[in-house]
């Protein structure tokens, strides 16, 4: 019985990612659960033990604690491996050879045609019914294909902590990808399942992947934990929050400054970020040491539903 805290290492976290992390840690800890964290390194070339290491101690520095080592998805392909062997049994994959430029230019002829709640990037099926001879022209001119799960556009619902009752298609999403390399939506049910979490708190965005993954839950016999999606940090232009925004990750907000007023500094984060969860009143102050001392005061009940706008947290650490 866990909750978790699931990033990729491809970069710094920003404000926004240790805010979700916070709520991940106060949902699991408040509740009497495990706290977990894993690394969502699937692709080497993005991910690095470098970004690792920083994401850790930015973690750590804001008080939170997990249990246990560090799960790295890059260390369990074999077990996605099963997992996709397990759905061909079932007869729902089938090889995908489209480019991402294919996919883009169909997503937009039909962006006009009706239709429900579609996921992020949801597929179109061209390849859903490729022949045995398409398939070998395919192969050999040279593609290679990604693995897709094949649905029937079914929807979805759960009931989200935060934002009530969701309901999405589940579309062709993709499983593997054509360099061999297990996709985020399977690792992350494999995992989740793996690591008995039962809680899964993560920024909004993923809101419209989640009935994909129950969807692949009920495929593969694995529970569904509970869900609650954070909303996201914008910046002033509206999009999320990101370096171009300035000065959003803790080790810029500590840059140059000693021992004493980088502590200073990191309790007026934190508290600036309580504060945006509705568990602190404005100018009230909370050490990472003492965060357990708020577990009184958290509940989804709490938290903002609407996105937060970073100048207003820029500002009050300004
Ligand atoms: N690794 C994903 C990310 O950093 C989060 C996955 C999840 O929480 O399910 O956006």
């Amino acid at each position: 019985m866990s909750g978790r805290f699931a990033p990729s290492p491809t970069g710094s976290l920003h404000l926004g990612n240790l805010r979700t992390a916070l709520v991940a840690w106060f949902a699991a800890r408040s509740s009497g659960r495990g706290f977990l964290v894993r690394m969502e390194d699937l692709d080497r070339v993005t991910s690095s033990p470098v970004h690792e290491r920083a994401q850790l101690e930015d973690l750590a520095s804001l008080g939170l604690d997990w249990d246990g080592p560090v799960l790295r998805q890059s260390e369990r392909f074999e077990r996605y491996r099963a997992a996709l062997t397990q759905l061909d049994d079932l007869g729902v994959l089938y090889p995908c050879y489209c480019t991402r430029k294919e996919i883009r230019a169909e997503i937009a002829a039909a962006a006009s045609a009706p239709h429900g709640l579609v996921a992020d990037g949801a597929y179109r099926g061209t390849c859903r019914a490729l022949s045995a001879r398409q398939r070998s022209a395919l192969q050999a001119a040279g593609r290679r294909p990604a693995l897709r799960l094949r649905t029937a556009d079914e929807p979805v619902g759960f009931v989200d902590e935060l934002v009530g009752m969701v309901e999405g298609q589940v579309d062709d999403v993709v499983l593997a990808r054509a360099d061999g390399v297990p996709a985020y939506n399977l690792a992350v049910v494999v995992d989740d399942a793996a690591q008995q979490v039962t809680q899964v708190v993560r920024g909004d965005d993923l809101l419209s992947s989640t009935p994909r993954q129950i969807y692949l839950q009920r495929l593969l016999g694995l529970p569904t934990p509970s869900y609650l999606h954070v909303p996201l940090v914008l910046g002033p232009d509206g999009t999320r929050l990101a370096k171009r925004h300035g000065a959003v990750t803790l080790a810029e907000l500590t840059a140059g400054l000693d021992p004493p007023h980088r502590a200073a500094r990191l309790q007026m984060v934190l508290s600036v970020l309580a504060a945006s969860l509705g568990l602190l009143d404005g100018g009230e102050m909370v050490e990472p040491a003492d965060l357990s001392g708020l577990f009184d005061r958290f509940s989804p009940a709490v938290l903002p539903r609407g996105p937060v706008a970073w100048p207003d947290l820029a500002a009050q650490l300004a």
